[in-house]
């Protein structure tokens, strides 16, 4: 019994279970009980009900089982709960209840849940969390593996020259919705991996999403030396060393991980090539059990899924084989092969030599490989096809299965109420019937246009009290109160640009003709304003650049207040930011993108994308759901590539979406715009959610794998 729940009243004892299971997170009537507990600390801590229940004062909670209606609320909550936890009636456990004792373990270095566990750097890891959200909702049984970094990823300061810092905070472990792994002996439970002749400790955090349980390596024990110690402090930073050794912690411990815990995978589903090191594991496990090395590989390979997802070459993990060599040098051995068979499993000519690369690796071992666009599968194909040289691209085995987003997460309660009322109080079950969202047309345009409103308002609150909490505390200077959202306009058209800060996504294409933008911005009775958001990689100069560039607009007179950076973008952001815009813009260098999932969750909340044709969106844009930006073409040089980026999307706002927005009736609704918030909704929703998603790798990939299904997709390279 924990401290917390000494602490809870009898009639509510079962709030810290739910406090402590992020489904709440994405089941508006759990927020709104948590949100009734105590409106003041909801907002303070920013949603975290792990938090507010040790914060809360025990008058407060005498306060509450006095409250009928509260315990009513409570009560009708644990109901949905319990019901959702036996999950006989959900998608998987109907259709495959033979398969329900089948494990799927999926491996990702970073998990996006929820803005109290701040894992994730950006689209991969909230992409994990959604992944692992839609499984419990669909009953799928899987787990998920991953690393507890007690700082998490950076927060992001921006002082007034504009020069992005950094910002790391140890995760208060007792204010995070996570719990020690313990035995039966209530002992923590710990594996250990052997790095560079030292053994190297790890305990695990466990997680509960709904039904999917994820667990989470932490090396900062008692056991491991100060070095070992900081090895996960941290997401994606410290150099070739510190990630080998965290790559190998991820893949070989994460294997150790579940053995621990009795867990016994039918699949392995690496997301990203950080886990690869997964198969070596398998492969070792196998071969101690008598099998030859070519036997282990051969049956390792149908129980392997891996997901790429980067199309740019140097975005790929690769180590010297010198690294490789210190830190393999005892393991190869006991995989029954030589050195260059081991090297050769991974090996890749990089632009700075021959490396053992992270990706090859996994294309080598997998049964069965995809991209997350259809366009960017094509990539994949293209770029990987040395791996496979006896082959034209169209038969290199990498298929696509095109992201999504988990749509609860990303709906607010506003819209959640919206749905039900004319889709039915079933919709988030049905979200994958297309008969369901023809029923949008039954909304009359005054509401969802005034639901809109009211959403935008919301995010324009959100960003004033933000700004007003920093200027009460004496932390910012007047430049940070101008530049961070004061001087927004809730009746101007609002652009939204929030995401990573990588060059490739072309933050500033919209400045390329400023005199031009500044005609489209200040125009009196059509104003426009822009909201910019998004974070670079701490080692990434260009990309800091970048932002110094556009707060120096943000800031200056000229633009008149009309461009906002709000610095500091997470989950909690992102919510209030894709449920508040107008327009969602992307205009990334095509095809880099490999398919971008921050303009599907606006989308799905009526907020039309005006996007370059890359990622999803050259699947998604139907003509009538939003702008497309460029066309398909491959240009010569990025200048013109760029220049021609930059005049479609002027001729676009001035000539299409300027227009559209304020073209108003009497009763001041722009009926045509609303039209398009219709069409964004009822195209995008049902493909490019989760919902879909998983099915997909369900029934593709991970059942043929379970049920070792010869693969038709794919084959092994030669
Ligand atoms: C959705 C999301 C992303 C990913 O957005 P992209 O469009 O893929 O760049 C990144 N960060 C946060 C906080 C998000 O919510």
């Amino acid at each position: 019994m924990t401290h917390l729940d000494e602490k809870m009243p009898a009639a509510i004892s079962r709030l810290p279970e739910l406090a402590y299971n992020v489904w709440w997170s994405w089941n508006p009537p759990a927020r709104a009980l948590f949100r009734r507990l105590d409106p003041t600390l909801w907002r303070s801590t920013q949603h975290n009900p792990v938090e507010m229940l040790h914060e809360i004062t025990p008058e407060r909670f005498a306060e509450v089982v006095q409250d009928a209606a509260f315990i009513r609320h409570y009560n009708k909550v644990m109901m949905l709960y319990d019901r959702e936890m036996e999950n006989g009636h959900l998608w998987f456990s109907s259709n495959y209840p033979e398969l329900r004792d089948r494990t799927i373990a999926y491996f990702s270095a970073e998990f996006g849940l929820h803005n109290s566990l701040p894992i994730y750097s950006g689209g991969l890891g909230i992409l994990s969390g959604d992944h692992a959200k839609e499984a419990s909702d669909l009953a799928i049984p899987l787990v998920g593996v991953g690393f507890m970094y007690p700082q998490g990823y950076f927060r992001q300061r921006i002082p007034s020259h504009g020069w992005q810092e950094a910002i790391y905070e140890q995760i208060d472990h007792d204010r995070a919705p996570i719990r020690l792994a313990r035995d039966e002996a209530g002992r923590e439970i710990k594996i250990s991996v052997r790095l560079h002749h030292t053994e190297v400790y790890a305990r695990i955090w466990e997680v509960h999403v709904g039904r999917v349980r994820l667990y989470l390596m932490d090396t900062d024990v008692d056991e491991n030396d100060p070095w070992n110690r900081e090895m996960s402090a941290r997401l994606y930073s410290g150099d070739s060393e510190v990630r080998i050794r965290q790559e190998i912690m991820l893949g070989i411990g994460g294997v150790r991980t579940l053995r621990a815990m009795g867990i016994a995978p039918a699949v392995w589903h690496m997301n990203e090539g950080h886990s690869s090191f997964l198969v070596l594991e398998l492969m070792r496990e196998k071969v101690a059990g008598g099998m030859s090395f070519a036997q282990a590989r051969e049956a390792v390979r149908e129980q392997t899924i891996f997901t790429t997802h980067t199309p740019v070459p140097a975005g790929h993990d690769a180590f010297p084989f010198n690294l490789m060599e210190q830190y393999f040098g005892e393991y190869w051995p006991q995989l029954g092969i030589s050195r260059d068979e081991f090297l050769s499993l991974g090996q890749h000519e990089e632009s700075w030599g021959t490396a053992f690369n992270m990706t090859v690796l996994a294309l080598r071992a997998a049964g069965r490989i995809n991209g997350v666009s259809e366009l960017h599968g094509e990539v994949s194909r293209r770029m990987w096809q040395s791996v496979w040289s006896d082959r034209p691209v169209e038969d290199v085995p990498i298929v696509s299965v095109t992201n999504g987003v988990h749509v609860p997460t990303w709906l607010p309660s506003e819209i959640h109420t919206l749905y039900s009322k004319y889709l039915g109080p079933n919709w988030v079950e049905e979200q994958d019937d297309p008969l369901l969202w023809e029923r949008l047309a039954d909304i009359p345009d005054a509401e969802l246009w005034g639901v809109h409103v009211a959403l935008k308002h919301k995010l324009i609150d959100f960003l004033r009290e933000r700004v007003r909490g920093r200027w009460v505390h004496g932390t910012d200077d007047p430049t940070g109160v101008i530049t961070s959202g004061t001087l927004l306009d809730p009746g101007a058209l609002t652009i939204g640009f929030a995401r990573r800060f990588a060059t490739y996504k072309r933050a500033n294409l919209i400045f390329s003709d400023l005199d031009r933008l500044r005609r489209i911005l200040l125009n009196s009775r059509r104003p426009v304003q822009i909201i910019f958001a998004g974070k670079a990689h701490p080692a990434d100069d260009p990309g800091k650049m970048l932002i110094q560039q556009i707060y120096t607009h943000a800031k200056h007179h000229e633009l008149g207040g009309r461009v906002a950076f709000i610095e500091d973008y997470d989950m909690h952001m992102a919510r209030y930011l894709v449920q508040g815009i107008d327009v969602w813009l992307n205009n990334p260098r095509r095809p880099k993108e490999a398919s971008g999932t921050s303009g599907m969750k606006a989308a799905i909340n009526g907020v039309p994308n005006l996007s370059v044709l890359d990622g999803w969106w050259a699947e998604g844009y139907n003509g009538a759901n939003g702008w497309a930006i460029g066309d398909a073409a491959v240009y010569s040089s990025q200048e013109e590539q760029d220049w021609a980026d930059a005049n479609s999307l002027y001729d676009q706002l001035e000539q299409e979406i300027v227009p559209l927005f304020y073209d108003r009736d009497r009763d001041n609704i722009p009926r045509g715009w609303v039209e398009v918030m219709r069409e964004s909704i009822r195209s995008c929703t049902r493909h490019f959610g989760t919902r879909r998603m998983l099915k997909e790798y369900t029934t593709r990939l991970y059942i043929p794998a379970i049920t070792g299904e010869p693969s038709t997709e794919t084959a092994p390279p030669s």
